[in-house]
């Protein structure tokens, strides 16, 4: 053991002589106190390297890794990139126009998404409006089936308990009470409008102006075509529509033919026209009228009258009104081409214009409603232009004072019963500032008005009859 470890101790000395630089020994004891060698030899591939950092092949390397790093520093982008990429000068600015399009590219696909998802909200909307105009189709249908339906009162059936018979429809077999048939039908029947008592109280009688009620706004224009324009319902309304139904012409453009229809007011609020008619001549200005299932109203540049019959949707009469000034020789004090003002109350259909043998003032003229013919007329001493509009309720004209005005007056009448007029001063409040027509309703006893693109009512009462 001892001769073996002289060995290895004589050629450790050996080989340490050989190489000084390149070997070293240590000595030590182990655990059980044994002498112990440890040599340590250098490889001769080792011995070769280079011994400082350095030479061509470190610095290749170093240039590598830098490399890398930038491009791994790009790839992870942000702030810290074109920092490195500034301070570096030349690459700077293509780093920067590659930030540039990679933003512009993530916009393109932020704006590409909402545009499809606004796609989406557009289609929901559309099915939404066209299932609401058939659930409308379908209460009109069901109402309409209503009314035609007779109501008789039948004695209760000895089973039956007795608050029910009221409501029980004669020969319906299928009718019980507490059936989901009866539940439906008692529905429909509260829908049915029930005319109030103060409708009941003015409908009686006729008497002069006395008092006209706040305005009420049913709807503004959506558009720059609502500007001025003219509403109306039909006081005596014929099948197919019903007396709910509200008429309106937005009069702003050269050729005006839309007639819109609504259901009633509330739908006239909504903006959902049930009916859109394209009438065969243009219309001129707001003076237009609704009686007895025909629109009435003045053909375009022309002193003609038409009847357009809703129900055949075609012109039925047409008769020139004699010598009536047009297309803006006896307007109204707004313009408009207001020289024509059809209107209709107790008593018929009117037409409110001038000629030139009444030299400006207001002609009345009483028109029969089936031939436009000309009944009769009178000539008032108000001149039409001083006029901001006029109406007729119970055969007499009133004239309204200022169409800007917001307290205004209704300042004159004129009774054809007895060929009489007299200054007047009746508020009447213009609320949007520019008063574009305004027409009496016999029915609704309310004003029909059209105010810079709000379509408004006042509510009139009416003196005794004298
Ligand atoms: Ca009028």
């Amino acid at each position: 053991m001892l001769s073996v470890a002289t060995l290895l101790c004589v050629s450790c000395l050996l080989l340490g002589a050989r190489g000084q630089d390149r070997a070293a020994m240590w000595r030590g004891n182990d655990r059980s106190g044994r002498c112990q060698y440890t040599f340590t030899v250098s490889s001769p591939t080792e011995a070769s390297c280079p011994t400082q950092a350095g030479g061509p092949e470190m610095d290749a390397l170093k240039s590598r890794l830098s490399l890398l790093e930038v491009m791994v520093t790009r790839l992870a982008g942000g702030e810290a990139s074109g920092a490195v990429d500034t301070a570096a000068g030349g690459p700077g600015a293509g780093a920067v126009q590659q930030q540039q399009q990679q933003k512009l590219q993530e916009a393109y696909s932020q704006a590409m998404g909402e545009k499809a998802q606004l796609r989406r909200e557009k289609d929901n909307l559309d099915r939404q409006v066209q299932d609401l105009q058939r659930r409308l189709e379908e209460s009109r249908q069901e109402a309409e089936r209503l009314r035609s339906r007779p109501c008789v009162q039948t004695p209760p059936a000895p089973s039956a308990p007795q608050q029910d018979s009221g409501l029980r429809p004669a020969g319906d077999p299928s009718w019980h009470y507490g059936s989901p048939g009866y539940q439906e039908l008692k529905a429909e029947v509260t829908e049915v409008p029930v005319p109030t008592p103060a409708y009941i109280e003015v409908g009686t009688g006729c008497g002069e102006l006395v008092a006209i009620g706040e305005p009420v706004t049913h709807r503004k224009a959506d558009t720059i075509a609502g500007k001025y324009g003219v509403w109306m319902q039909d006081p005596e309304a014929v099948a197919p529509y019903g007396a709910g139904m509200v008429w309106r012409i937005d009069t702003v453009g050269s050729e005006v033919r839309q007639l819109f229809g609504y259901e009633d007011t509330e739908q006239l609020a909504r903006g959902y026209p049930t009916k859109v008619l394209l009438l065969p001549e243009a219309v001129e200005s707001t003076g237009a009228t609704m009686y007895r299932g025909s629109l009435y109203y003045q053909r375009r540049r022309s002193r003609t009258l038409l009847r357009y019959d809703l129900s055949s949707e075609s012109i039925a009469a047409r008769r020139d009104l004699p010598h009536a000034g047009f297309h803006g020789q006896f307007p109204y004090s707004w313009g408009g081409y207001t020289d024509i003002d059809l209107a209709v109350d107790e008593q018929g259909l009117w037409a409110i214009y001038s000629t030139n043998k009444a030299k400006g003032a207001i002609v009345i003229a009483k028109l029969d409603p089936h031939s436009l013919e000309v009944l009769k007329t009178w000539e008032t001493n108000i001149r039409k232009v001083t006029a901001a509009n006029a109406f007729m309720i119970c055969g007499r004209l009133y004239t309204v004072a200022s169409y800007t005005a917001a307290e205004t007056t209704i300042n004159y009448t004129f009774d054809t019963a007895t060929s009489q007029g007299k200054a007047l001063s009746v508020p009447l409040k213009n609320k949007y500032r520019y008063n574009s027509m305004i027409d009496y309703n016999p029915v609704q006893r309310k004003l029909f008005a059209w105010d810079n693109y709000h379509i408004v009512s006042y509510d009139v009462r009416l003196g005794r009859q004298q």
